[in-house]
């Protein structure tokens, strides 16, 4: 974050570098000391200035200037930092303009040329007008800016992913005022959100994920054609695999379609997983084993979806969505599953407007004091409510069955009968949803005498179970009926080995009907769906790699 600008304009150059010199004299090792010849030259600034996110703490004027005077660039610039303090410099004849100006651009002072000794007629002004705009929460530093309409569901997405991704940013509404000063500053109008400035204050309207990802830092792009392993999908099995993998010596890329952690990344709290007896969040786990993993060598690529797989003799095709691709000795698909949508009339058109799939935490403060619906009767639903409990003034938690005992885990339901704002609705299904920018109302139906009550609300998070989004490896890799991916011994029926497999051995036990192609966690068929597992298939899986790498 660069030091905060204290911007002086006057057309005299003379003048012009006396200002500067005295200021950068005093102030010159804490502010960035900018100079303009003109008001337009410093506008011109001001805007560069804005959309790389820095700030201006005062701005010093020239009252007669060509073109533009002083109090009409000092109005100008009010749009843009409404917080830097102001001064105007003026001759002694022009006192009276000074003290309009007071009232038009409300002025914080004025100062009479010359201003010598500085120590006496300069600075002391300048030190408390710095020290009442360091006062300002404008003052504060920045970092990535997302500007956006409260309810748009591509606002949100922007926001979801960022987080996701550990990327700090700020979040302004194009109709607020610094919204709307940022969107000017970038040549935008409210009709191009949602639009990012990036940390550099480069302002990218309507970005997609790659383009985000590439502009924030993420990395996108592998370093190399070839690895011996190629990790697809950033969960828990991912990451366990790409960091066994990477510790043991194998060039290691990661490809991940959203953002590292997966299912697990948005669970608000994992009290189960073993070594943190307080629990662990989702997103704090996936952050350590992201860094675990990029200590020991590993590639991380964000926003890349693999969309095909091709065995070419001994060697492993992964194909991007950009038509670009990777090749590798082995490949482990831990691309997990993905949560089912609720199909109930009026609710496909809301999502990420009031419906949400996961727990979409960006949007906790926001339930501050209202009544939040989530739908779902595990434990990650189980989770939501507890989280959500301590924003919302009511947790109403709707389940299909007649209780909690068969889903839920027991420390669970503990929890959430002992807090008082979460109220559990048995036999309950939504049904329907509406609203013109939001979420308005839900449609519940009491599944047992099919009676429906339509309550007001704005927040709806479904968790209804999950199914692996595995299409792109239908001819590639044996699957099961519902689409898991078969290892092992699931693969062998009757003694006899899979269709298409060459090989003089079976099928190592997390290998699939591909040699050289493992399955690791939620995707793999029959796996226990749990954080711990899918770690542990990722560690087994490395070694599983290395041995079919040590029989090629
Ligand atoms: C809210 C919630 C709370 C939970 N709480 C707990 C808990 O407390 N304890 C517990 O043990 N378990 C919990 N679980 C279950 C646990 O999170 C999962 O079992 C675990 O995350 C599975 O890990 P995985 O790596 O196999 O898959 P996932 O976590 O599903 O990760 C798969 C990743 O692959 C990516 N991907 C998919 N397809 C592609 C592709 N084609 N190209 C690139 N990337 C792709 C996805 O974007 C995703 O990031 C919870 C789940 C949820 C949803």
């Amino acid at each position: 974050m660069a030091n905060p600008v204290i911007l002086t304009v006057d057309d005299d150059p003379a003048v012009s570098r006396a200002v500067a010199r005295d200021v950068r004299r005093r102030y010159g090792d804490r502010y960035r000391v900018v100079r303009a010849s003109s008001g337009e030259e410093a506008l011109t600034a001001l805007r560069e200035i804005k959309l790389r996110g820095d700030q201006v703490a005062v701005l010093l004027a020239d009252y007669r200037m060509p073109q533009m005077n002083g109090i009409e660039f000092l109005e100008a610039a009010m749009d843009l930092f409404p917080t830097a303090r102001r001064v105007l410099l003026t001759a002694y004849a022009d006192t009276n303009a000074a003290i309009d100006a007071i009232n038009v651009v409300d002025l914080d002072h004025y100062l009479l040329k010359p201003w010598h000794p500085p120590e006496e007629k300069l600075y002391p002004v300048l030190d408390s007008l710095l020290e009442a705009w360091a006062a300002t929460p404008e003052a504060a530093p920045d970092e990535v800016r997302v500007i956006g309409h409260r309810w748009s569901a591509p606002s949100f997405e922007i926001r979801d992913f960022l987080a996701r991704n550990l990327v700090p940013y700020r979040w302004l509404l194009a109709d607020e005022p610094e919204g709307g000063r940022l969107l000017t500053a970038a040549g935008a109008d409210p009709a191009d959100v949602p639009v990012v400035i990036t940390v550099d204050g480069s302002a990218l309207v309507k970005p997609t994920e790659a383009e985000l990802a590439d502009r924030c830092g993420l990395s996108t792009t592998p370093a190399a054609d070839f690895y011996d392993l190629v990790v697809v999908g950033g969960g828990p099995a991912g990451l366990g695999a790409a960091v066994y993998g990477a510790s043991e010596g194998l060039r290691t890329v990661l490809v991940e379609r959203q953002a590292t952690g997966g299912q697990a990344g948005q669970s608000s709290r994992i009290e189960n997983y073993l070594g943190f007896p307080d629990g662990v969040s989702g997103s704090q786990l996936a952050d350590r084993a992201r860094r675990q993993a990029l200590k020991f060598g590993a590639e991380l690529l964000t926003a890349r979806d693999v969309i095909g797989l091709e065995a070419a003799g001994a060697t492993r095709l992964l194909r991007f969505s950009d038509g670009s691709s990777i090749a590798a000795h082995t490949v482990v698909l831990a691309t997990g599953v993905s949560y089912r949508q609720l199909s109930a009339p009026g609710l496909a058109d809301l999502t990420g407007r009031g419906v949400f799939y996961g727990s979409a935490s960006t949007e906790a403060p926001n339930c501050a004091g209202q009544e939040v619906y989530i739908v779902g009767g595990a434990n990650s639903a189980g989770q939501a409510a507890v989280y959500f409990a301590r924003h919302a003034r009511r947790v109403h938690l709707l389940v299909r069955g007649p209780d909690l005992h068969r889903s839920m885990s027991h420390y669970l339901i503990e929890q959430i009968e002992r807090i008082d704002n979460i109220e559990v609705h048995p036999h309950s299904e939504v049904v329907g949803g509406e609203g013109t920018d939001h979420l308005e109302q839900l449609v519940i139906c009491d599944n047992r005498a099919g009676q429906q009550r339509t309550v007001k609300a704005s927040w709806l998070f479904v968790f209804i179970g999950a199914e692996p989004r595995t299409d792109w490896l239908a001819d590639v890799v044996a699957r099961d009926a519902r689409g898991y991916v078969l290892t092992g011994l699931d693969l062998s029926s009757d003694g006899r080995r899979p269709a298409g497999w060459s090989l003089p051995r079976d099928p190592y036990p997390l290998e699939s009907s591909l040699p050289g192609v493992f399955a690791a966690g939620d995707v793999r068929a029959d796996s226990i769906k749990r954080v711990a597992s899918a770690v542990g298939e990722g560690a087994m899986v490395v070694s599983l790699a290395h041995q079919y790498l040590a029989a090629q």
